[in-house]
């Protein structure tokens, strides 16, 4: 190679390029940067990772031709800069070697501190320290530290020679060792390296700093670090070798005029724009870590030494100033001079990195744009929820999927009945069962939280609590209800009714007994946050509500609409589950129709509700959904009802025949009571309409329900359950537009994969609109619409927009329908699975399965404008919440995402990220 080909293999700080970590790796990058915008940073230079990756690919281990020269060359230039001398003169010059990747990998490699020192060095640091402790202390840190990381001494075999030294003279702490103690213990370091190595410690300092340089090349193929690239993925295209950090050595330990400590520039915790951390007087870095000593609050300095402290308070302005970002730096004192050894972006909880954004684009630091990207979306879930406590150290008992996000404790109930009793009694109650059904619905309004041991993540529990904004674990297998017994086991632990756990949603964990909580903090940065989000969103978001309650929070989380309303949840209310099964059991269309008379103005006074809670914003309304049977109890319970009442009525009888054979003298008082019980009307009666019901229930049976007699099949069949929904709908909007207000219903029609389908259910709202319109005498704004979830619904889009004026992506059923996974089973049965061999990258029921339920998508928006232009698309499914997946909505272009109501802020913050740094599918492989 010619001399002007050769590769730079060693950057001094004043000439490395701050941004190319790849080469300098992440630590040598920053400090070049540091030395560039004129910070205190000790004098140094780097080795580059290509010098690392040369060594490494060379047989003998031999650093590559002229990397020593160099680092002699850069050597002679700190001498000059510092006045001191490597390995000798009066004031020795030491440096600190440290490895530094690309990315950062914490505890790859120890750091070795004091190089340079031999018996010459040492003298002189004595004499010109006047302090014969600090030297004799600084030797030993290096003989081990070296021995250790350099020359693979185990720890071990130091830490006996120094307890050996500490028992000899008697005392437990290591400060309380003096400078004889300290010297004897470096003598002994020695032959401990001398013994373990079998050659005599190196003294020449250049030959310390060459087994140094290739210790840390070394340490890159080392397990720690193979094990730590493979556990966080970091790919070579990440990061390529390490670099070497070579830097003189500044001492914190010198006197009461030196110190050490690391810094904030603004608090981690709050976000308050204000100096944080913390700092040790006459001490080392290690000290603090060690914690032989308790460091003070930075905020002492001021009074302890104000002119450093003027100094730091600068530091920390240069540095917010120049990265533009929170850091997180360490420093050293030494006798008087500041320098600043280290910066990196700080790390920080989501409420502090609101407060930031916000405060630093008002201060003129960030842009609108840059403030709300510096949030991550998925982050908010830390301020919407509940959490437990991050200080709480417990065991969790069981796992399951964390399937809607904070944490409650409760007593454990097996119930929903019990569970309403006891809530409405004012006790804090966990509802735990095997699966939730509809009509456990009371129970989820009476609870702290749910617990299921069956189901995923777009199960009834978890879908419910989501909207309700409850805590759910669901499909935690590992726990056996027994509702019977009213008991759950949890391997070789019972929980009994009224044992109080917690559970955290965002987890999935379960513990026994409550565990202390944070509360969620909806502070005014984060509104501020989201209003500027708004402002540069494309997307719109809604919220899926069921109820006006729901609707009210919904804006109160800054929803602009209802992108899904689940009527049969208004089915599932007490007061309206008897008309429910009267209307399922009904034998004939006039009964049916009897029954839905008495729903109706039930049905109206929601929308009512929910339209009031909205105005101005769209409601979209679904028509019932499941399939009617799930209204009913189950086949068993029924079965057990009527088993039970056969016995009440066989000893109801018998009471009537004992009063009879009784009769002769018998107290006339006793045998008016023997008279009562062994009626048996009562009895018969409730019997008579369980048995009704149990034939319905099995009538209504089918092998595949999911799949089944449900959505517009359903309303096709009986017409006047869709009917009286739509009446209700434009009843409540006439009712609305008479009294001023703006309503804008919008009906949609579920699992639609025909448009005659469509046409049937549009022509009942034809008819039911004109009556209505006639009848409140005024005109009723309603659009028509369909869900689409179904895989023929995307392929038929053209013909569907030609009856529906929106469509909304009901993705749950359509990444059901994709796949052919069950919603219900997959996610606790193969999935995990799945995952964890990278046969899939993520759960689809989560995270949008953009190459393939995407790509229908994106065809079924194109087909559906192709035939309507101006078609206003939408999603309600769980992916509408998934910032992700919100990303991939814009990028096909879709009008707005709808989402349960405590997720519709990380939505927003979604929304604007799509929009402000382009939409586009995430590219995975799957
Ligand atoms: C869906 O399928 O995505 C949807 C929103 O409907 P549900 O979850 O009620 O089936
Ligand atoms: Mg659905």
């Amino acid at each position: 190679m010619s001399k002007v080909e050769r590769k730079k293999w060693v950057y001094a700080f004043e000439d490395g390029d701050g941004r190319n970590k790849m080469l300098l790796g992440g630590k040598g990058a920053n400090l070049c940067e540091m030395t560039r915008i004129g910070l205190n940073v000790p004098p140094g230079f780097v080795i580059t990772t290509e010098a690392c990756l040369a060594y490494l690919a060379d047989s003998q281990r031999q650093l590559p031709d002229g990397v020593m020269d160099e680092v002699r060359r850069h050597m002679t230039s700190l001498e000059k800069e510092t006045g001191k001398r490597f390995g000798g003169g009066e004031d020795p010059l030491l440096v600190s070697v440290r490895s530094g990747s690309a990315m950062s990998m914490p505890g790859m490699m120890d750091t070795i501190l004091n190089l340079g020192l031999n018996e010459t060095t040492l003298a002189a640091l004595i004499r010109r320290t006047g302090n014969e402790r600090f030297g004799y202390d600084a030797w030993r840190r290096f003989v081990q530290l070296f021995g250790k990381v350099a020359l693979g001494v185990p720890d071990a075999l130091f830490d006996e020679q120094f307890e050996a030294v500490k028992t000899r003279v008697g005392v437990k702490q290591d400060v309380m060792l003096g400078a004889d103690d300290l010297r004897d213990i470096g003598e002994r370091f020695l032959q401990v390296v001398q013994r373990h190595t079998g050659r005599p410690f190196p003294s020449d300092p250049y030959e310390q700093l060459e087994i140094a340089i290739k210790a840390v090349f070394n340490s890159w193929m080392g397990k720690r670090a193979i094990d730590y690239r493979r556990e966080f993925k970091i790919t070579p295209a990440m990061a390529n070798g390490t670099a070497v950090n070579v830097v003189t050595m500044v001492f914190g330990n010198m006197g009461n005029d030196s110190a050490t400590g690391v810094g904030f520039t603004r608090n981690p915790g709050t976000g308050e724009n204000q100096l944080y951390g913390e700092y040790l007087t006459n001490a080392q870095g290690e000290d603090v870590v060690a914690g032989i000593r308790t460091p003070k609050p930075i905020g002492e300095m001021g009074q302890e030494m104000p002119g450093i402290y003027t100094q730091l308070v600068e530091l920390r302005n240069r540095l917010e100033r120049h990265y533009r970002e929170v850091q997180d730096f360490e420093f050293t004192i030494e006798r008087g001079t500041l320098y600043c050894l280290q910066t990196r972006n700080g790390k920080m909880n989501a409420a502090a990195m609101v407060r930031t954004s916000v405060e630093m684009h008002e201060e003129g630091l960030l842009s609108r744009e840059e403030a709300i990207l510096r949030v991550n979306p998925a982050h908010l879930e830390q301020m919407l929820f509940p959490r437990l406590d991050p200080k709480h150290k417990g065991h969790a008992l069981a796992a399951g999927l964390p399937a809607s996000p904070g944490a409650a404790s409760g007593q454990a109930v097996f119930d929903a009945d019990r569970a309403e009793a006891l809530g409405k009694g004012g006790a804090k109650v966990i509802l735990v069962r095997e699966e939730t059904k509809p009509e456990d619905i009371h129970g989820f309004f009476a609870s702290q939280g749910i617990l299921t041991s069956r189901g995923g993540k777009t199960s009834h529990a978890a879908v419910v609590a989501r909207g309700m904004g409850k805590p759910c674990v669901a499909g935690a297998e590992g726990i056996h209800v027994d509702v019977a017994m009213r008991v759950a086991f949890v391997g070789d632990q019972v929980i009994k009714e009224g044992d109080v756990i917690t559970i955290d949603g965002s987890n999935g964990q379960v513990f026994r007994g409550e565990v202390p909580t944070v509360e969620a903090d909806f502070s005014p940065s984060l509104v501020k946050l989201l209003g500027w989000a708004d402002a540069k969103s494309r997307l719109g978001v809604r919220a899926n509500a069921d109820t006006p309650d729901d609707a009210a929070r919904a804006i109160r989380y800054g929803a602009k609409g209802i992108g899904l309303c689940r009527t049969e949840r208004m089915f599932n209310a007490a007061d309206r589950l008897p008309i429910v099964v009267d209307m399922i059991v009904a034998d004939t269309p006039d009964e049916r129709r009897a029954a839905l008379d008495r729903l109706l103005p039930i049905q109206r006074a929601d929308f009512i509700g929910i339209f009031k809670a909205m105005a101005p914003h769209p409601v979209t309304i679904r028509l019932l959904d499941p399939p009617i049977h799930e209204f009913l109890p189950t086949e068993r319970q029924l079965e057990d009802d009527i088993a039970r009442l056969n016995d009440l009525r066989a000893v109801s009888r018998g009471m009537e025949v004992l009063g009879e054979a009784t009769r002769g003298g018998a107290d006339p008082r006793l045998l008016a009571l023997l008279h009562d019980l062994g009626d048996t009307r009562a009895v018969d009666g409730v019997l008579t309409r369980k048995e009704a019901i149990l034939r319905k229930a099995r009538a209504l049976r089918e092998v595949n329900p999911m799949l089944g007699h449900r959505g517009v099949r359903l309303g096709i069949t009986y017409p006047e359950i869709y009917t009286m929904q739509i009446r209700a709908v434009l009843e409540a909007a006439a009712d609305c537009v008479k009294a001023g207000i703006e309503v804008h219903p919008e009906i949609m029609v579920p699992q639609v994969c025909t448009a005659q389908e469509l046409n049937l259910v549009r022509e009942y709202m034809t008819v039911v609109q004109n009556q209505v319109e006639v009848t409140y005498g005024v005109k009723v704004p309603c659009k028509f619409g369909t869900m689409i979830e179904v895989v023929r619904a995307c392929m038929r889009a053209e013909n569907l927009a030609e009856v529906a004026e929106f469509f909304s992506f009901g993705t749950n059923d359509l990444t059901q329908a994709t796949f052919s996974f069950s919603r219900e089973d997959a996610e606790n049965k193969f999935l995990p699975m799945y995952n964890e061999r990278g046969i899939l990258q993520d759960n689809p029921f989560e995270v949008l399965d953009v190459k393939g339920v995407g790509r229908l998508m994106a065809l079924a928006v194109d087909w559906g404008r192709a035939s309507r232009p101006g078609l206003k698309v939408g999603i309600c499914g769980e992916h509408g919440g998934h910032p992700a997946s919100i990303r991939f909505c814009d990028s096909i272009g879709l009008d707005y995402v709808s989402c349960s109501a405590p997720r519709v802020p990380i939505a927003r913050l979604a929304a604007a990220h799509a929009a402000i740094s382009g939409g586009g599918a995430v590219d995975k492989a799957a």
